[in-house]
């Protein structure tokens, strides 16, 4: 049976992909996925070889046949997101993939057409198997993408026999966010004692709560507010929810990633120690 991780943050910038990349190089027969399609970066750390490209297709957009179009303006006058100039003029960038102007063209000149998102990758690392993806520009991630990320992190594990996938989620409460944690084993959700790190946290786990997926806490740089830090733990005493680590606040993280190395890889030191206990007990919460 191939188990799923989700590792997931409030916001991003909190420690999450240093936390995920060590847990690929702590853990044993896995696959590592990089569902935060927006910011990628764990390929940054794990130095990928890719072995496999494919293209990603996001919303369809609207392409216009100048030959057929007879210039009536109903196009123009219909789309919400000013894709066309007032001489009907398309900015395919602009388009939002509504087709309502496909719909109003009195004469067919108007198609809907698959647009090229971006690619995904499935790649060899020093940990095993990375499945990442890249968004070509002006392209935003969908639940679609993680939803691609996944299932090919799905796939690799069954054909090679690996029993669990880490997946680094996307930082916000978004579709995105959702779609790299529904039916997953476990979501940690790593939180900065910031109002607002805490404020966008307990909006996770309130989703992971509705989907009813088991859920545990890590602190990333406790010691910046003990106080914010002292109210997170009452929180997850009073809502059940397990705190599997604090870690203090360390340069090393920092160290570590313009190293490109993992923390555990880089350091033997606190910071180190740390998330490697808190692997033990992620672990321990999998089985
Ligand atoms: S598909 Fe919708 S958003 Fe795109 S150009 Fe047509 S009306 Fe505008
Ligand atoms: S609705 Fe069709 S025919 Fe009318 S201006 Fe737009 S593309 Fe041309």
């Amino acid at each position: 049976m191939v188990r799923e991780l989700t590792v997931i943050s409030g916001k991003g910038g909190c420690g999450k992909t240093t936390l995920t990349a060590s847990f690929s190089a702590l853990a044993r027969n896995h696959v590592t996925a990089d569902a935060d399609v927006d910011a990628a970066d764990m390929h940054i750390l794990l130095d990928p070889k890719v072995l496999r490209t494919e293209r990603f297709h996001g919303l369809n957009i609207a392409k216009m046949n100048d030959e057929l179009c007879i210039n009536c303006g109903k196009c123009y006058e219909n789309c919400r997101y000013g894709a066309f100039d007032p001489d009907n003029t398309l900015h395919p960038e602009k388009c939002e993939g509504c087709a309502v102007c496909e719909l109003v063209c009195p004469v067919g000149a108007i198609d809907m057409v698959e647009r090229e998102a971006g690619e995904a990758y499935v790649s060899e690392t020093r940990f095993g198997p990375l499945i990442h993806a890249k968004l070509h520009a002006g392209e935003e991630a969908s639940g679609k993408l993680v939803a691609l990320v996944r299932e090919r992190a799905r796939q690799v594990a069954e054909d090679q026999g690996k029993d669990l996938i880490i997946i680094d989620g996307p930082p916000g409460t978004g579709c995105t966010v959702i779609s790299s944690m529904t039916g997953v084993d476990l979501v940690l959700v790593v939180i900065e004692p910031s109002l607002s790190g805490i404020h966008d946290s307990k909006r996770i786990l309130d989703v992971a709560k509705h989907f009813r997926i088991p859920s545990v806490v890590c602190i990333n740089k406790y010691d910046i507010n003990k106080e914010n830090t002292h109210s997170i733990m009452e929180f997850c005493r009073n809502e059940g929810i397990e705190v599997v680590g604090k870690l203090p606040y360390d340069e090393t993280a920092t160290k570590a990633m313009m190293g490109g190395k993992t923390v555990v890889e880089f350091s033997e030191g606190e910071l180190s120690q740390s998330i490697k206990e808190i692997w033990r007990r992620v672990e321990k919460e999998l089985i």
